[in-house]
């Protein structure tokens, strides 16, 4: 093969591969949209090719269900470089967790209600009467004080909480989510929101009933299933 074919055949590949980016960035989008998890003004999701340090993200003011893969932003070195719509104001929060978690390449930024009210309480989660909980976040889920929306302030204090939780909330603003995958940066917010949920229809029918302490830490502890055994498993994070 010639070097311009190489070339040429190069610039396939690249172009593939953003498609297939930009394709699933506004599959998960939409899904959020359609399960009452973003809007119009919150809500933005990135993927970061670590390859060509590109990062492409959610436009700001768009409603997710409208999106088209054309509109999404293409970021690089903090400009933008492509996409028909303007970037989100919160790449800067999806850059510094992109930085502080090497591992993963896509972060969900959302505003789910039952995770966002803690959030506004300034409150950390820790459940103990739940089993997805303990094995899916362990002892918490951290949050972190209130930055400013919008400036490098919203991510303060983000690298050291995040590189220990693939989940964090936001202080006062939303939550945060890093994964290998946008699947599985989405799918632990979902399985969050799900557990919130269900612990507040919990206190309306009747007393929470923690699991008793001592099992409680073997399940975060010893259940092959926790997220310290898959971090383990996976030499590192899960
Ligand atoms: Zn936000």
């Amino acid at each position: 093969m010639t070097a311009k074919a190489q070339k040429e055949k190069d610039v396939v590949i690249l172009e593939h591969k953003e498609t297939e980016i930009k394709k699933e960035i506004v599959f998960y989008a939409k899904l959020m949209d359609e399960k009452g998890l973003v809007n119009t003004l919150e809500g933005n999701l990135s993927i970061l090719d670590r390859e060509t340090g590109k990062l492409y993200i959610t436009p700001s003011g768009t409603r997710k269900r409208f999106l088209k893969e054309d509109m999404i932003a293409v970021v690089k070195d903090g400009e933008q470089i492509g996409g028909t719509a303007k970037k989100s104001s919160e790449f800067l929060l999806h850059e510094a967790a992109l930085k502080a978690r090497p591992d993963c390449n896509a972060v969900a930024h959302i505003h789910a209600p039952y995770l966002t009210a803690y959030a506004y309480c300034g409150k950390n989660i820790s459940l103990k009467c739940s089993t997805t909980f303990a094995l899916v976040y362990g002892e918490e889920i951290p949050c972190l004080p209130y930055g400013e929306a919008g400036t490098v302030h919203i991510a303060d204090g983000i690298e050291d909480v995040i590189r220990h939780h693939d989940l964090i909330l936001l202080g006062n603003h939303g939550v945060v989510s890093v994964g290998k995958t946008m699947e599985d940066a989405i799918k632990i917010i979902e399985a969050a929101e799900e557990v919130l949920k269900i612990y507040h229809i919990t206190k309306e029918i009747g007393s929470v009933k923690n699991i008793p302490e001592d099992q409680w830490k073997s399940l975060v502890e010893n259940h092959p299933g926790s997220i310290k055994n898959r971090k383990k498993q996976t030499g590192g994070r899960k």
